[in-house]
């Protein structure tokens, strides 16, 4: 993904052009100088390539370094949203989140998707209906699981018509 060898390579070239400057500097014959100078420029141009190189490497790396901060931010924020809630019982072991009281003023009321919370998802439930057993119907708005919350009433029972013509 990124090309981590172009920033060893521009250390190494930038190596060579020091050893041979040193070799052109200390050259005495006029033939030996003109062949360092060559060599030199040659190595010159190649470290200012391999420059060029770990220049694109290093800001791919800032970029994505950028991207995996705000990442990460997201993810901070995101648990601390979620650690404002508690797994409450409404009655009978019916399970849903809900705010921890300190919250609980600063939203209406409000519950949230046992299962969906469990994979680190905030996703509200949507109150249906009241059952015939007074529990609140409710339907996960993220995964669509329902959710039947609170102490059901005693089953009524329900009196069938030609039971009722027969008394
Ligand atoms: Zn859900």
């Amino acid at each position: 993904m990124f090309d981590y060898d172009s920033i060893a390579g521009f250390a190494t070239s930038i190596k060579a052009v020091a050893e041979l400057a040193k070799l052109a500097a200390d050259a005495r014959d006029e033939a030996k100088i003109k062949e360092a100078i060559r060599e030199l420029q040659s190595a010159i141009v190649d470290a200012q390539s391999k420059a060029i190189d770990a220049q694109s490497t290093m800001f791919q790396l800032q970029s994505e370094n950028e991207k995996l901060k705000k990442l990460l931010a997201n993810l901070e924020s995101r648990e601390e949203e979620l650690d404002r809630y508690e797994l409450h019982n409404f009655g009978d072991g019916t399970l849903a989140y809900r705010l921890k009281d300190e919250f609980r003023e600063e939203a209406p009321e409000h519950f949230l998707c046992p299962g969906c919370y469990d994979k680190r998802i905030k996703s509200t439930l949507r109150f249906d209906f009241m059952t015939n057993r007074k529990q609140r119907k409710y339907t996960c708005t993220n995964c669509k699981t329902k959710y039947c919350l609170g102490t059901p009433t005693a089953q009524q029972r329900v009196v069938r018509r030609s039971e009722f013509l027969t008394r």
